[in-house]
């Protein structure tokens, strides 16, 4: 370990573990994207997440928090100091009267829903996975298929912080409503979540059922039932067939039932698909083929001529089998455009420039299915909506989502062109992309535009709580406008800690495909030194601000003078601690 660390560290409290790693290889669970931190960090307590980010502070690194990292671009990628909450995992507090739950950030949707069972509770809605943590599921803007819901963290009732100072802050409804509306939904660019509190409701299982349709009826139902007659609806539009699968689920009393085998669900339709998409590769022409027969044996070759149906718990129930890597492009807009946007891109894969009005040529480009068609209604949560909510204000949300497999790791050849066509529809029809996804085309300047007001407040908190950017890196600097635009061109005079990209490269790992390495600029080391000879002098401490120690370094009041101070005690030199690698 770097021995400036080290001299820094031995000035904190010896008291207070520091559970730091070297040579850690991250990557993306897509094995899209791997970095090399420097440091790999598993906190297990709150004064240790203080205390990592004071010493970052001081040692001049940018940090970032990853949780299940299913965020499938580089948002979680850097050369600087990784954190990772997958041992501060605790269920804190239960009240199974209101349904009021406390935990631990860094826990996984899986162990909170099997948790949450033991109380008799539930979440409300899921996506199609529980991999991923809590926090990062609110940090993206996790979203399900329901219109009686809206994102996941419509639930959440209150969020406790560590902000770039080492504070721990606490925010809701009530309390910092500002900082909780930015960090409902903060990209990881506010602090890091430590404690969230949300309404889990009484558990339930649901009954659902899938069966085939033709596109035509499903946009023939599209405003007359088909997303509003059962509380959970999606849709997986298979683009070369028109037809889409349409499952469906609903609160039941009924005995759990468990679903029938089927055919990718199984060892050998998985390899055969998974090896039919490999060969898509190099015989692209195939995809059309290989839609009939693996969709065919899955769901039968007619439209209902094979219905699958089950009883499960919500928590199992809601979910769905994900199978390979996977680049996914997602956006969000208004439902009533459904059908023009399908209508649209069914078109333009089918060869009718003119019906499709995508100005992109489509010759000799073949896809992979399905396109996943999804909804949700923020407009019903009576809670405060993150500044940075992709979903529609004024009524119900349809969300596109472009799936292309990495058959073995490898990058399918039509994604540039199928994305870059698939993004411009999706700009022209004026919708927002998913945060968490594979979207490449919009730029901050027009994020700015298509989310105003709302995403000058969001930039207005992030900075006020992390002034010198210890929480942004490359992907922020490339899709939000963290600077004003009549700044200087290089964001990193204002931002001190913030990490750009030096290059992208192939990683020399076995398995790792057409995976990128993403490697960082590594400021601190080409920067001159600056030792933090008094920490008086690099923060402006209100006048009866006294530093405390990181325990008990909690605020219920504002943050934004909190954020100024300094939340954690410098040990007199020589003092020190026993250094540890
Ligand atoms: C197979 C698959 C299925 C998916 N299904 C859906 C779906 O149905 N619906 C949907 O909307 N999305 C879906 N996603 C996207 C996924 O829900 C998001 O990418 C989510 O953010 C992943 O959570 P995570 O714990 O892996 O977070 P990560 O990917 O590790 O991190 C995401 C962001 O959260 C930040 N973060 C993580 N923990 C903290 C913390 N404690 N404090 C502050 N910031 C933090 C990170 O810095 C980063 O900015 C899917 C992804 C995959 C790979």
């Amino acid at each position: 370990m770097d021995p400036s660390i080290l001299h820094e560290l031995s000035r904190l409290d010896p008291a207070v573990p520091f559970r730091a790693s070297t040579h850690h290889l991250h990557h993306t669970w897509a094995k899209t994207f791997f970095s090399r931190p420097e440091l790999y960090l598993r906190p297990q307590s709150v004064p240790e997440i203080q205390q990592l980010v004071t010493l970052a502070r001081r040692c001049r690194r940018r940090l970032v928090t990853v949780g299940s990292a299913h965020s499938p671009s580089d948002l979680t990628c850097t050369s600087s100091w990784l954190v990772n909450l997958d041992d501060f995992n605790r269920v804190l507090h239960v009240d199974s009267e209101t349904g009021s739950v406390t935990v631990e950030a860094g826990i996984r949707l899986s162990e909170l829903g099997v948790r949450l069972e033991e109380h008799g509770l539930a979440l409300a809605n899921l996506g199609s996975i529980d991999s991923q943590s809590i926090a990062g599921v609110i940090t993206t803007g996790t979203h399900g298929s329901s219109l009686r819901h809206g994102l996941l963290s419509e639930c959440i009732e209150a969020l406790s912080l560590v902000l770039a100072n080492g504070q721990l802050v606490r925010c809701s409804t009530t309390n910092n409503p500002a900082l909780f509306r930015a960090a409902l939904l903060s990209l990881g660019a506010l602090g890091i979540i430590v404690e969230v509190t949300f309404k889990a409701k009484p558990s339930f299982n649901i009954a659902w059922r899938q069966e085939r349709y033709s596109l035509a009826r499903v946009l023939n139902d599209w405003s007359s039932g088909l997303w509003t007659s059962h509380e959970f609806v999606r849709v997986w539009w298979l683009p070369y067939e028109k037809g889409a699968i349409i499952w469906r689920a609903d609160k039941t009393d009924l005995p759990l039932r468990a679903p029938p085998k089927n055919f990718y669900g199984e060892r050998l339709g998985y390899h055969i698909y998974h090896n039919l998409l490999a060969l898509s590769s190099y015989f692209p022409r195939i995809l059309p083929w290989v839609e009939w027969f693996v969709f065919g044996m899955q769901y039968g070759f007619r439209a209902g001529s094979v219905v699958t149906e089950a009883v499960e718990p919500a928590r199992t129930g809601l979910l769905m089998n994900c199978l390979f890597s996977q680049f996914v492009n997602e956006w969000a807009l208004p439902l009533e455009k459904g059908p023009e946007a399908i209508g649209r891109l069914s078109a333009w894969l089918h060869g009718d420039a003119e019906t499709a009005r995508i100005p992109f040529p489509v010759q000799g480009l073949w896809v992979h299915c399905p396109v996943e068609v999804r909804v949700s209604d923020s407009t019903r949560n009576s809670n405060l909506r993150p500044f940075l909510d992709p979903t529609c204000r004024e009524g119900p949300t349809l969300y596109l989502n472009a799936t292309l497999y990495r058959a073995y790791s490898r990058d399918p050849p039509c994604r540039a062109r199928y994305y870059e066509a698939f993004e411009w529809l999706m700009r022209d029809m004026g919708a927002k992309p998913h945060w968490a996804k594979n979207f490449t085309t919009t730029g901050p300047h027009e994020l700015r535009e298509r989310y105003g007001q709302d995403m000058d407040e969001w930039l207005t908190v992030r900075q006020e709580v992390d002034p010198d950017g210890m929480f942004v890196g490359e992907w922020h600097c490339r899709h939000l406008p963290l600077t004003p635009a009549d700044d200087t061109p290089d964001p990193r005079e204002r931002l001190p800690l913030l990490e750009r990209e030096r290059e992208r490269r192939r990683p020399d790992i076995s398995g790792a495909g057409d995976g990128i390495e993403w490697v960082g600029d590594r400021r601190w080391k080409t920067q001159p030194a600056q030792p933090f000879v008094d920490e008086k002098s690099t923060y402006e401490l209100p006048p009866d601000h006294a530093p405390s120690p990181p325990t008990t370094a909690t605020s219920e009041e504002s943050f934004d003078l909190l954020a100024k101070g300094e939340a954690s005690i410098l040990l007199p030199e020589g003092s020190g601690r026993s250094q540890r690698a």
